[in-house]
């Protein structure tokens, strides 16, 4: 008999290996916050000796999902001002509220933030705000794992006085954060319209420096690639490739409006690109053509991007949504099947992530998993596990969710901190968003 911690029973185990085995009756052995060995109920309770045993029942289990690109900490935004287009929605409603932010509203923020994503299968995110420090002290808080940084704009930002000041934010987070199994930092430049070239080669400089990855939003609209030939003459991506960024371990949001010598461009440059179909329906930035993406073997992770322009967190309706997006885009239902959307929701996540950890249950991986309720009304019968995961699937039904081997979320209880209180502060923070964004007195 070989030792571990746990040993995990589900009633139907999806672990997106290799061959993506879906295994009835299936178990999972952990140790030390690793998965080591993945197998039948029967198998592995002849063969490891745990210290504890969790039984999940007739439950699904399958990997956390994994937010390629969000801004949690917007939480406290969420409602507040909907159905504008995104230069006036940025400029009228959400960056006079963020001018006058504090850490500690961006902690609350934040930890409503992972409270969602936990409470609905999210493990790991890949975050972008300000005063980046207070989001890691929500992460901390919650317990899942978050790759952040410090948003680097051409302008000062309520925590930083400019660029200069949130690349040496950057810096120091990722000293403070250096060893840190569940949080790691990635340099942070907002957009090419937010920033400069100049600032944007510093940004590569520290990320090369330190061996860091690089997050940005790029080609979000086609107003954004207008903008960007008006002032430099030449399209957005085509400015990143010029500066060196994509030589980079990249994380791209958006990629909307790109034309096929920039999806060239980035499958050369092996970036990832993160999709946020909610986003973009939300704010009518268009449709990323994530079929030719995948077809150049372009890596895709999914994010649900803020709460202000989704207006959820929820990684499970995010799956749905690009699976259908797809298909009404391109008038045809074989276009993104659900397994693909599973792929990017985990594995695509990881490599968004750049963290090979993450993504499958099988042995060598973090014990990241959720567990989902198939006893749901709206999750019977079941022919095909990933189909309900996909399609059928709210997020609502998630029961347990995981991370190393550590239950952070169970049947309406959150582990490491008390969300009825966490509740209360954010309530009483609606004065101050509405009269910052100008709507009342
Ligand atoms: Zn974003």
């Amino acid at each position: 008999m070989q030792h571990c911690r746990t040993l995990l029973h589900a009633g139907v185990l999806i672990t997106q290996d290799a061959q993506r085995r879906i295994i009835e009756n299936g178990s999972l052995a952990i140790r030390q916050g690793m998965v080591v060995a993945v197998g039948t109920r029967e198998a592995l309770s002849a063969a490891w000796q745990a210290e504890q045993e969790l039984d999940l029942g007739s439950m699904l289990v399958l990997p956390g999902l994994v937010n390629a690109h969000t801004h949690a900490a917007m939480t406290f935004l969420r409602g507040l001002a909907d159905d504008m287009p995104l230069m006036d929605w940025l400029h009228q409603r959400i960056f006079p509220v963020e001018a006058r932010l504090t850490p500690e509203i961006v902690r609350l923020g934040s930890l409503l933030g992972y409270a969602e994503m936990l409470r609905t299968g999210a493990t790991a995110c890949m975050d972008m705000y300000i005063f980046e420090e207070a989001v890691f002290e929500a992460a901390r808080a919650a317990g899942l794992r978050c790759v952040g940084g410090e948003a680097v704009f051409a302008f000062p930002s309520a925590a930083c006085a400019g660029p200069e000041a949130a690349l040496k934010a950057t810096r120091a987070l990722a000293e403070r954060c250096a060893g840190e199994e569940r949080l790691s930092v990635a340099v942070n430049p907002h957009s090419v319209y937010t920033t400069t070239p100049e600032i944007l080669t510093a940004c590569r400089d520290l990320a090369e420096e330190l061996g860091l990855p690089l997050h940005i939003h790029l080609s979000e609209t086609r107003e954004e690639t207008e903008l960007c030939l008006r002032k430099h003459g030449k399209r957005p991506v085509e400015l990143c490739r010029d500066l060196g960024l994509l030589d980079l371990p990249c994380t791209l949001a958006h990629v909307v409006d790109v034309n096929e010598e920039e999806l060239d461009m980035l499958a050369r440059h092996k970036v990832v690109a993160a999709h946020n179909p909610s986003s973009n329906m939300k704010l009518g930035s268009g449709v990323a053509p994530l079929s030719s993406m995948l077809e150049r073997g372009l890596v895709v992770g999914l994010g649900t991007d803020g709460p202000a322009s989704n207006n959820q967190l929820n990684m499970f309706t995010e799956m749905g949504r690009a699976a259908l997006l797809h298909k009404v885009a391109g008038h045809d239902p074989t276009l993104l099947p659900a397994a693909r959307v599973l792929d990017m929701a985990t594995l695509g996540g990881a490599a968004a992530l750049h963290d090979a950890r993450l993504g499958s249950l099988e042995p060598g991986k973090v014990a990241d998993c959720v567990a989902l309720d198939l006893a749901s009304p709206n999750l019977q019968p079941l022919y095909n596990a990933v189909s309900q995961a996909v399609y059928a699937a709210t997020g609502l039904e998630t029961r347990m969710t995981m991370v190393g081997g550590e239950i952070l979320y169970q049947d309406g209880r959150f582990s490491r901190f008390d969300y009825d209180a966490l509740c209360r502060e954010v309530s009483d923070l609606r004065s101050f968003a509405l009269r910052a964004a100008g709507l009342a007195e």
